[in-house]
């Protein structure tokens, strides 16, 4: 199959639109948007995020294409390593606190709350994704594309027990209640949170990005 040509349509100063083909896969429209640039760089250049045995540095992302990363991270484990990541996330520098957090400050402690046993490991079946969001041809480039955004699908707990997102949003009580609270926790974490109840896309799992949306950039979704 020939590659397709991805057309990238550069919203700005100009508004002009630029036909670029960078690589096979749907179709996508990307704004210009300088402060993803400078909030990557504040965010490495403050040293919030630093290579550990869990948090590697990786090549940038993304090449002449909309998506990418300067200085990208995989994380394998998050709270110092006591929870897994699996598979490994792609993510950019700002993503990475705010993850750690989540971990720590909310789903953690919701197993033990919940389950009362430690939180093991988190299936991840996205981060970075050169695709439109959806993956709905023609759509804005997702924020996957940015290496900004984690989809979440299952949380295995230390003794094996698995709370999948697709089978326990309307599960038994425990099941309901856990995941309740990791997705209404995450909010307070990043400024898009979807989930089941959004839409039939995120019916497996929950979305959690870090998107500035509004005059300011900082308004938020949760749902
Ligand atoms: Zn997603």
């Amino acid at each position: 199959m020939p590659p397709i040509l991805v057309r990238v349509l550069l919203l700005g100063i100009v508004g002009s639109a630029l036909l670029s083909a960078c690589s096979s896969g749907p179709d996508f429209v990307a704004r210009r948007e300088p402060w993803r640039a400078a909030e990557e760089r504040a965010c490495l250049a403050s040293g919030m995020v630093h290579e550990t045995a869990f948090v590697r540095t990786r090549a940038s992302l993304g090449g002449p294409s909309a998506c990418g990363a300067e200085q990208p991270f995989e994380m394998a484990a998050a709270y110092g390593g006591r929870v897994r990541l699996k598979p490994p996330a792609l993510l950019r520098c700002p993503m990475i606190p705010q993850v750690d957090h989540w971990v720590r400050e909310v789903i953690e402690p919701a197993a033990r709350d919940v389950y009362g046993v430690p939180l093991a490991e988190i299936t991840v079946i996205g981060s970075y994704a050169c695709r439109p969001i959806n993956n709905v041809s023609g759509g804005y480039l997702s924020e996957h594309g940015h290496a900004n955004a984690l989809d979440v699908s299952a949380f295995t707990l230390a003794d094996g027990t698995r709370i999948a997102v697709k089978s326990g949003w309307r599960g038994d009580r425990r099941q309901r209640r856990f995941l309740k609270t990791v997705h209404d926790g995450a909010c307070a974490e990043f400024t898009t949170v979807l989930g089941p109840d959004y839409n039939g896309y995120h019916h497996d799992h929950f979305h959690v990005d870090l998107a500035r949306r509004g005059p300011h950039g900082m308004r938020t979704v949760c749902k």
